[in-house]
């Protein structure tokens, strides 16, 4: 029989038996709401055949939903005391937990390779992990993420919204992502005092060929200095404000524009602009 979900009686008790002491360095706030992992792992839309990679399993709560959802999990997590003890509460014989930390792993480690990441992410690195984890697995097709709500609508956000910047555009570079809904801080222990939101992403091809890591450069130089115009913003990465001109015209956008304004596809137009000129 499966394992059942986690509430607070369980959630209490386990961590009282393994003496956890949650900490903010780790960000460990631990789901005890079956209700919430459901609802999770049913936005997550999951294929029966797929490899869930889920990030900081902590004590379990939503492993346990992903193991019957799809056909092998792999579970990542930094703290030691806590990976050693989820084969005690998970049992599920197609789960394999990498006491890792998920900035740093690489694709190679995973066999089967993951299609899905689901993960309640460690809010403080929650971004980073995300990006990473697209970066070295071309096999995920997509994913579920909560995260802080903030970060949420940061990540979702398009042009021309106050919270659009690195993150929203760098994801995009990936993926399609769109908000999936608000959870509140009741549904943690220790609650949090933020609300927390849910992210689903689809993986898409690249918006062009110019190396990523070119189109991150200006990226980041186009947000370093958010209100300035590009023009000016740009000055430093491309050799001067007339060299940033000459680029941004190049490419096709206004040198009086903001950062704020450009789609990841005009951000891989001036990259690639730039790298034709020898800027
Ligand atoms: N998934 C569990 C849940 O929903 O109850 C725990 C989620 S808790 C928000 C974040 C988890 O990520 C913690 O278990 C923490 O130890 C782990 N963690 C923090 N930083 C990590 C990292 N860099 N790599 C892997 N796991 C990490």
């Amino acid at each position: 029989m499966a394992d059942a979900l986690l509430g607070p009686a369980e959630i209490r008790d386990l961590a009282a038996r393994l003496g956890v002491a949650p900490t903010k360095k780790l960000g460990q706030n631990f789901l005890h709401d079956p209700n919430t992992i459901r609802r999770i792992v049913a936005v997550a839309a999951l294929r029966p055949d797929d490899v869930a990679l889920e990030v900081g399993p902590g004590l379990g709560s939503l492993t346990l939903g992903l193991v019957g959802a799809v056909r092998h999990v792999h579970a990542v997590e930094i703290d030691r005391a806590l990976a050693a003890a989820l084969p005690g509460t998970v049992t599920a014989a197609h789960l394999t937990v990498h006491p890792a930390d998920a900035l740093k792993v690489t694709g190679d480690r995973f066999d089967p390779a993951p299609t899905m990441l689901v993960a309640n992410l460690p809010y403080n690195v929650a971004v980073p992990v995300v990006l990473h984890l697209l970066a070295e697995l071309p096999t995920l097709r997509g994913g579920l993420v909560m995260v802080q709500k903030e970060v949420a609508d940061r990540l979702t956000a398009g042009p021309g919204s106050k919270v659009y910047g690195v993150p929203s555009v760098k994801l995009a570079w990936y993926a399609e992502a769109r908000p999936a809904g608000k959870v509140p801080p009741a549904v943690f222990w220790p609650v949090p005092n933020v609300d927390s939101g849910l992210v689903a992403f689809t993986r898409r091809e690249p918006p062009s060929d110019v190396p990523r890591a070119a189109v991150f450069a200006v990226v980041d130089a186009a947000f370093a200095q958010r209100r300035k115009t590009l023009r000016a913003a740009l000055a430093g990465w491309a050799g001067g404000p007339d060299r940033a001109e000459s680029v941004l015209r190049a490419a096709g956008v206004s040198p009086q524009a903001r950062g704020e304004s450009l789609t990841v596809g005009e951000f891989a137009a001036i990259a690639g602009a730039a790298r034709q000129q020898g800027s």
